[in-house]
């Protein structure tokens, strides 16, 4: 996917970082062990927590937050566990829905995906795991 230098939001990092289960995500060097590990990725192979922190740390917004598979995750928290930066993936990835769900609720965005029944209505924001 080109990128466009002129639509990236620089803003969005911290954006994500200012969501609760945020907060971790510049730590990410880019390892892909969360990728690789991921159980859903074998079911979905576009399935891509890695490059999602990438495109949200270079500040690819739109990209991002109207990304299919970030509604995929179902939190298993197998990349938490063997993150070696501590990044806490699927916390990010709940923020970056929340983030989503807000832009749709502003109707800005329209969410096609279906959303993990546990994850509607964003019934998992504030949650933690740590
Ligand atoms: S395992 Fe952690 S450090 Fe490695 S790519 Fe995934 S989030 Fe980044
Ligand atoms: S928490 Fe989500 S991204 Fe991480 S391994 Fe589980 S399904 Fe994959």
């Amino acid at each position: 996917m080109p990128i466009k230098t002129w639509e990236l939001d620089p803003n969005f990092k911290n954006e994500i970082m200012n969501e609760p289960g945020g907060e971790h995500l510049a730590s990410c060097f880019q390892c892909s062990t969360c990728t690789l590990g991921c159980p859903i990725t074998e079911i979905v192979p576009s399935n891509n927590p890695r490059r999602i922190i990438q495109m949200s740390l270079l500040g690819m917004r739109e990209e991002v937050l109207s990304n299919p598979d970030l509604w995929v995750c179902l939190i298993c928290q197998t990349c938490t566990a063997q993150c070696p930066q501590d990044v806490r993936i699927a916390n990010v990835l709940g923020a970056i829905r929340r983030i989503a769900e807000k832009e749709e609720e502003a109707g800005k965005l329209k969410i096609e995906s279906s959303r993990p029944l546990f994850d509607k209505g964003s019934s998992v924001s504030g949650l933690s795991w740590s």
